[in-house]
């Protein structure tokens, strides 16, 4: 198994001769992995890509052996087809029995996290990309954003949103809305790249920031992101933890701040997230051979066997 020191920036070029060199050969997966043509353009070319190793790769570094915490995203990360799967949910019971704590961190409203924080196998959940934080066996939710008047806000919010209607009058509301505190959503279905850009430029010029993940777009107070609020979780809730221990997983554009080495060396895509890999400021360590839910079976399988 040809060893990969996970501290060297390769690039795909630059890793697949170094285990040419020195171990004469290529696992035939890893080399689809790394020359797959959709990222080989001149456009898409850049010195942050192309550092996804399958976690095959991974067992030969010593990447994951402090891991204690996962921090994962939900939709497209923890879900398969949308729904929890009876082997998500074992997947869940199994990181906990061995001690293993899971922290959900998701673009969901905060309705919608108050409620399955109580029924799921995790220490916490995050909403709101960063907003709210609800740990497991309470039903107060933490603010991790100071929003001082929410009524304010959510008019405020709602201002923001029929603006972007002037231009995109075909975008509609989100069904899960009417539950959030801290941002505003509508569905991204239909929308394309550019208009996505260009409505995070609108959000920027009205002093808001914006996401989206691969089911809704987000309108959210600047500075508010998963990082953010999952950096103040671990400071305030498990202090215990070094950013080693820690291991962050996801497949959006809204989990690009999981996957920065800076705060998270240790990251983890979940296959899909390649449809993404060059719309990502910041690129995940390593990815899962199997897609959604499944890779995330894949990812607790690695760690309970490490
Ligand atoms: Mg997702």
């Amino acid at each position: 198994m040809p060893h990969i020191d996970c501290d060297k920036k390769f690039t795909n070029v630059a890793l697949i001769d170094n285990i040419v060199r020195n171990h004469g050969k290529l696992c035939p997966k890893v080399r689809v992995q790394l020359l797959a043509p959709k990222f080989t353009t001149t456009r898409e070319r850049s010195p942050k890509m192309y550092r996804h190793l399958s976690l095959s790769q991974a067992s030969s570094t010593n990447c994951f052996t402090s891991v204690r915490l996962v921090a994962t995203d939900m939709d497209g990360t923890l879900t398969t087809r949308g729904k929890f799967t009876s082997a998500l949910l074992q997947a869940l019971e199994d990181l906990a029995r061995a001690d293993f704590k899971v922290l959900i961190v998701t673009g969901r409203s905060a309705g919608w996290v108050s409620g399955l924080v109580s029924y799921l196998s995790v220490v916490g959940a995050i909403a709101e990309n960063g907003g709210l934080f609800y740990r497991s066996g309470s039903e107060t939710p933490v603010a991790l954003t100071p929003i001082p008047d929410f009524v304010a806000h959510r008019q405020q919010l709602t201002a923001a949103f029929e603006q972007l209607q002037t231009k995109f009058p075909h975008i509609q509301e989100s069904f899960d809305n009417r539950f959030r505190l801290t941002d505003w959503t509508f569905d991204v279905q239909g929308l394309s790249t550019d208009e996505l850009q260009t409505m995070s430029h609108l959000c920027r010029k009205m002093n808001w920031g914006f996401t989206y993940s691969n089911v809704q777009c987000h309108i959210k107070p600047l500075g508010q992101d998963k990082a953010v609020g999952l950096l103040q979780v671990l400071r305030e809730d498990f202090p215990q933890y070094t950013k080693e221990q820690v291991v962050t997983v996801g497949d959006s554009p809204n989990d690009e701040s999981l996957f920065d080495e800076r705060c998270f060396p240790v990251s983890v895509g979940v296959a899909n997230v390649l449809e993404y890999a060059n719309q990502l400021q910041h690129q995940p360590a390593y990815c899962t051979s199997a897609a959604e839910g499944e890779g995330f079976c894949e990812l607790a399988r690695f760690l309970l066997q490490k």
